[in-house]
């Protein structure tokens, strides 16, 4: 049966910090990082019967998963690694049996759809660049990549708000879109009603390989151990993976985020640059910037968010902004994951990438199977930071 609770910062913060580990100190698996990427596989490998420790930093830390868009985005990834391009639809088709599992689980309400999602582009040079982009990706996933380029007619007869400067969109069915902090939330408690332990404010500072298990070690001076340590503390993995022989070369990349107040529902598919969210409100977001560990809002970015969103739908010019926002990617070189297990520590992984809420049913299936028996799924060995090594 379902439990309700309001869906509340404080509530969940209560939530997040209350959990006692009961003087636990060895566990089948630690993983670290309380973000999205690190509570799904945490939550997968419990349902594998696993005894499982999240240390988690906490909000003092940069937090990708506190700040995203929320897409479940198929269209453009992989083009360059049809590996990842089939990681990801894979992990789109798990999503809506993943939601429906949180959901009965926890009774938080996920706002989770796939009916498709949308890239408007506002020429007709946008227009074919996106073409080129998308049938590259249809050829190189062998055509498993279903996807349409629509013409602004045809694109008017579904979004009668549609305004004149958009040329066209490409448009994906495999995509769909979350509340992000629901379903950041609902991963915590699903996890913690499961019997998952949970540390707040613990930061990893030390980590080593002891006989058969991992020894963890937190700033404050407490040790736990494990046979499994799964890396995936966002941006704070680069530090950490080289203590276990392993390599996660991430930055920092920033996105800026407009809300608006609630609008009556006009939209109810993802756009790559905005959507609408279950509770009514706007994100309008999809700047890229290169500012390490600066997450500040700027108004040159929000302004060309705005001009975007108001030339895609001209109605927009009169609705008001209430919020914004910056977040920090974790990106690698070449903006696909990392996965890879240690060969110098076995029973050390590190998982880190961009897309966290596109991959967290991947996570919590496939990935957090694998980790339990001591493996990575077969298809994810080109994700290994090998691949980096400049030889
Ligand atoms: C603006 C923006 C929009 C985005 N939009 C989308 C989207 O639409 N769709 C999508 O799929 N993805 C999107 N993403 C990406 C997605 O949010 C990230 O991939 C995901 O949140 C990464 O989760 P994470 O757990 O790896 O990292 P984080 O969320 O950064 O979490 C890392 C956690 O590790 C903890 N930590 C760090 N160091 C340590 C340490 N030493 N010890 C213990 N804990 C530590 C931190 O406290 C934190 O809780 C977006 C990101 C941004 C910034």
């Amino acid at each position: 049966m379902s439990k309700k609770v309001p869906l509340t910062a404080s509530s969940q913060n209560s939530l997040l910090g209350e959990k006692k580990l009961k003087g636990m100190r060895n566990f089948d698996a630690i993983v670290v990082g309380g973000g999205l990427v690190g509570v799904s596989i945490a939550y997968g490998l419990l349902k594998q019967r696993l005894s499982v420790l999240i240390l988690d930093e906490g909000d003092i830390a940069f937090r990708a998963s506190r700040g995203n868009f929320g897409l479940i985005w198929v269209q453009s990834k992989g083009v360059k690694m049809p590996s990842y391009a089939a990681w990801t639809r894979r992990s789109s088709d798990l999503w809506a049996d993943f939601a429906e599992q949180l959901t009965e689980e926890t009774g938080v309400t996920l706002h989770y759809s796939r009916k498709g999602g949308y890239h408007f582009c506002l020429s007709e040079q946008e227009f074919n660049e996106r073409s080129t982009l998308m049938a590259r990706l249809a050829f190189v996933t062998s055509g498993a990549f279903e996807y349409e380029m629509l013409s602004h007619n045809e694109l008017r007869y579904r979004f009668p708000e549609l305004g004149p400067s958009v040329f066209g969109a490409s448009y994906c069915p495999h995509d769909g879109h979350v509340g992000s902090l629901q379903l950041l939330m609902s991963m915590h408690r699903a996890f913690h009603d499961a019997e998952g332990s949970y540390l707040a404010n613990a930061s990893v500072s030390d980590l080593k390989k002891s006989g058969n298990s991992f020894e963890v070690r937190t700033r404050d001076g407490e040790v736990f151990s494990a046979a499994r340590v799964v890396l995936a503390a966002g941006n704070g993995t680069k530090e950490l993976a080289p203590m276990v022989g392993l390599s996660a070369p991430v930055r920092p990349q920033k996105g800026q985020v407009m809300v608006t107040a609630k609008q009556k529902p006009f939209l109810d598919v993802p756009t790559a640059l905005l959507r609408q969210t279950g509770e009514g409100s706007l994100l309008i977001g999809d700047s890229k910037e290169e500012t390490g560990f600066d997450d500040m809002t700027t108004p040159e970015v929000m302004r060309d968010l705005a001009a975007r969103a108001v030339a895609t739908f001209p109605h927009l010019a009169q609705v008001r902004a209430v919020r914004t926002w910056g977040a920090l990617r974790v990106m690698t070189p070449d903006g696909h994951p990392i996965y890879a297990q240690s060969r110098e520590a076995p029973g050390a992984y590190v998982a880190c990438m961009h897309s966290g809420v596109t991959l967290a049913a991947a996570h919590a299936g496939p990935l957090a199977e694998a980790i339990a028996a001591g493996t990575l799924p077969e298809n994810l060995s080109s994700f290994s930071p090998d691949r980096f090594d400049v030889h």
